[in-house]
């Protein structure tokens, strides 16, 4: 079975990655507007995405 919400969870990863990597802007400490939506799109990801893990754990 396909997971969608991992795969979407690691594309908003490298999304945000192959960003910070190529823009002169962000850094560990500073983000730009991009660099920003990218990030927090990539949290909402992670969130959802852990949060299933700790539920599927119940067996
Ligand atoms: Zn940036």
């Amino acid at each position: 079975m396909p997971d969608d919400l991992y795969q979407r969870y690691q594309a908003a990863a490298r999304a945000h990655q192959a960003h910070t990597t190529s823009c002169p802007h962000c850094t560990d400490t500073t983000r730009c507007p991009e660099g920003t939506r990218l990030w927090s799109a990539f949290e909402r990801l992670q969130d959802a995405y852990l949060a299933r893990q700790r539920t599927k754990r119940t067996r």
